[in-house]
């Protein structure tokens, strides 16, 4: 059976440890966001791909969800000591060698695809990881910054009250210095509309079984891999069963700030909301925690094949149940 999943970080990567525990003898093609990446230092950073690569190749820091297990950041501290920045994303020693590496095969000319392949060689994560696109797409976040002097007044999000200053500033830059505080009133993919999907990627999708979108993102992850043109039409014309997993329980995301950036979009933070985003042009099933269970009415009313089961991937074992819910429901759909 071919699988393809299009993923995120944490929640894409969480979810694929189970999906592999629950068909273990299945090929499975992720296709990576890559809006999220950021140059840093000279280097690019591909924070959802390098997630999915650690975490199924067994290099994660599980409780952290990103980065390098025993990790250290003496480089990072040699670099603060130059004065040179920034210092609100967190790079260990471990995980600069990855974007060193990277770095220096695209210098070489070889597409992200290729060094993607590579990089996974070493990690031998056990499903096909192929980025999005080989091309710049930058998520930008049209923000409100608050007012000049008012600076460190970010983190409560004063200000929005006074003649704030619009601005679009990298995701990175939303996410993780501001952590979502700011007003947000549009995410762009930018150069999205421009990119082509990487090498292997149409393909995998014409020639899935299932394809499954895990509990990632919405917006910024799934969001804008189906932003690269083809990718969408492709996924909703493959005539296969695609089957998604809420990423929102209980009326909020379960970790991180995605309910700012659906409200970005116009929608509501909330596990029916999220599947008539898709909508059913694209989604044929779609779970929902058993927290949610009212909510599979609306979803089904929606032309979406939906139930309600638990949806927190606490351990192993519970996220494979997970996948086993997402490839039955595909079943049913097929039938
Ligand atoms: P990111 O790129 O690291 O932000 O990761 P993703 O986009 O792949 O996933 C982020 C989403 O995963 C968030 O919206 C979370 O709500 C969701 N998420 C994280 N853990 C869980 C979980 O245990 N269960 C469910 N249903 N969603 C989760
Ligand atoms: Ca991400």
């Amino acid at each position: 059976m071919r699988i393809v999943v299009l993923a995120g970080g944490i929640g894409g990567a969480r979810f694929l440890r189970g999906l592999k525990q629950a068909a273990p003898d299945a090929e499975i093609t992720v296709i990576g966001n890559t809006g999220d990446d950021i140059h840093l230092f000279g280097l690019r950073v591909c924070p959802d791909l390098d997630t999915v690569m650690y975490t199924l190749g067994g290099g994660i820091n599980d409780e952290q969800g990103w980065g390098r297990t025993d990790e250290t950041f003496h480089l990072k501290e040699e670099l603060a000591a130059y004065g040179v920045g920034p210092e609100w994303f967190g790079l260990g020693d471990r995980d600069f060698a990855t974007h060193v590496v990277r770095t220096q095969m695209l210098g070489a000319g070889y597409p992200l695809s290729a060094v993607t392949e590579a990089l996974c060689a070493r990690w031998k994560p056990g499903v096909r990881l192929i980025p999005m696109t080989d091309d710049r797409v930058e998520t930008h976040v049209a923000v409100t910054l608050p007012p000049e002097g008012a600076e460190g007044a970010a983190g409560d999000g004063a200000g929005a009250g006074a003649a704030g200053e619009q601005r679009a500033i990298h995701f990175q830059e939303y996410w993780v210095r501001l952590r979502a505080s700011v007003p947000a009133h549009a995410v762009v993919p930018v150069g999205a509309d421009q990119a082509k999907p990487a090498p292997g990627v149409l393909e995998a999708i014409a020639e899935a079984d299932i394809i499954l979108f895990p509990p990632s993102n919405p917006v910024v992850s799934i969001g804008t891999i189906l932003a690269v043109p083809g990718i969408r039409e492709a996924i909703a014309d493959a005539g296969v069963p695609i089957v998604g997993l809420s990423p929102i329980v209980g009326g909020a995301p379960v970790r991180g700030m995605a309910d700012k950036v659906l409200a970005a979009v116009g929608v509501e933070t909330t596990a029916a909301a999220v599947a008539e985003h898709y909508g059913s042009g694209l989604l044929d099933g779609w779970l929902v925690d058993t927290a949610d269970a009212a909510a599979v009415e609306r979803v089904t009313a929606a032309g979406i094949r939906c139930r309600a089961v638990p949806l927190m991937m606490t351990d192993l074992d519970t996220t494979a149940r997970m996948a086993e819910e997402a490839l039955t429901l595909a079943e049913e759909v097929r039938a």
